[in-house]
């Protein structure tokens, strides 16, 4: 029996080290990784978020989805995705699913090409500029460990992250 609803996946947050873990490469497509996408699909909405990658659902894998359309209806599953060309710039106010409450400023690359494949197994190339390209890259980052507050200067960083544990520890207290 194919069990139709996908799961919704637990979050994994800031500081868990398996954010900062270089994720392996899928060989090939498999019912594992399909399985992984749907659930990942079905996470980021809910949230809601506009991109997710595997090791915000401890999933050391190098996997990505995003969809930053007004309507939700335009979902892109990404597999070892690898920019391969890059240009101009753009400045972003960047949030994460890992990092809950925290947005920063954040100047990337504006338009790129990426190379992955889908989930048909297909290699394919997409060419992204803007938001989408500044999802893409929040979430390849994620695959090699990188959050986006790693981008800010040292004094932002930590400010920055004090406001997260502060966060975080109000809702701590609020659930006692
Ligand atoms: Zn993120």
């Amino acid at each position: 029996m194919p069990n139709a609803q996908p799961n919704l996946l637990d979050l994994v947050l800031y500081p868990d080290p398996g954010l900062r873990e270089v994720c392996k490469p899928v060989s090939a497509m498999n019912d594992q990784v399909d399985r992984l996408i749907d659930e990942m699909f079905y996470t980021m909405y809910d949230a809601p978020g506009i991109g997710l990658a595997a090791p915000q659902v401890a999933v050391q894998q190098r996997v990505i989805v995003v969809d930053v359309s007004e309507g939700k209806d335009q979902p892109l599953a990404l597999i070892n995705p690898k920019i391969i060309q890059q240009a101009g710039s753009i400045t972003w106010e960047e949030g994460c699913l890992s990092l809950p409450g925290i947005y920063a400023k954040i100047t990337r690359p504006n338009h790129i090409l990426v190379e992955g494949m889908n989930r048909e197994g297909k290699q394919i190339q997409i060419e992204a500029s803007d938001l989408l390209a500044v999802c893409i890259q929040h979430e390849i980052d994620h695959l090699n460990g990188v959050l986006f507050v790693d981008h800010l200067s040292n004094l932002k960083r930590s400010r920055a992250l004090q406001q997260y544990r502060k966060l975080q520890l109000q809702e701590e207290n609020e659930e006692k």
